[in-house]
């Protein structure tokens, strides 16, 4: 089946597209460059159901290969609805949809940010990733047309974890894995507190 006959497949299924949780090979290997394999009308409609199936989650970023799909082509949004207070803690302020096509990104600086993060593909758990606090993201977006941009704070670490499904990378391969928590533990001991709580209750 061509890539374009799955995603037909899948866009005539049940809405929105279910997600793949992790032990699904498609999760673990590198997807394809996104090269026209789709055409524009199948590509604009992936897009429209990629961001619909985020929402529905809901979560603030979705990878193809989360639905199947081994083309690096991703969606992001993040409304930030959290409390100010938090959202100052995290550096993390609205991002507006978009979508990011063959992305790459590097480290800008040397700054490192600890917080936990969680995924749509490892449903019920949250674990610490140490990342970059900012990058520069070079990738095409859905007109193809070359993007370079930096982003900073949550948004920054919305930009790694997507692009890292691409490459076949899960955040559990690069998680401190001692305080991975699963979502009630989070809700009731770590939610909203400091991540040096976390770290000297749960020593990692
Ligand atoms: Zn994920």
């Amino acid at each position: 089946m061509s890539l374009a006959e799955m995603v037909a497949a899948l866009l005539a299924g049940p809405q929105p597209i279910p997600i793949v949780t992790a032990g699904n090979t498609v999760l673990r290997r590198p997807a394809e460059p996104y090269d026209g394999q789709l055409g524009d009308d199948l590509l604009s409609e992936l897009i429209e159901a990629m961001r619909v199936c985020m929402h529905e989650a809901p979560g603030v970023g979705l990878a193809a290969p989360q639905i199947g799909i081994p083309l690096q082509i991703a969606v992001l949004e993040d409304p930030a609805t959290i409390p100010p207070e938090l959202a100052a803690y995290r550096h993390r302020y609205p991002l507006d949809f978009r979508v990011i096509v063959n992305p790459r990104y590097t480290a800008v600086g040397t700054e490192r940010a600890a917080f936990y993060e969680g995924c749509l593909s490892v449903p019920g758990y949250q674990a610490v990733v140490d990342r970059p606090a900012s990058v520069l993201l070079e990738c095409l977006d859905e007109n193809g047309t070359a993007v370079q941009e930096q982003f900073d704070g949550w948004s920054a670490r919305i930009v790694q974890h997507e692009t890292d499904h691409l490459g076949g990378t899960l955040y559990l391969d690069k998680a401190l894995t001692r305080s991975l928590t699963d979502n009630d533990q989070y809700t009731s001991l770590w939610g909203g507190l400091p991540i040096t709580v976390a770290r000297s209750g749960l020593g990692f």
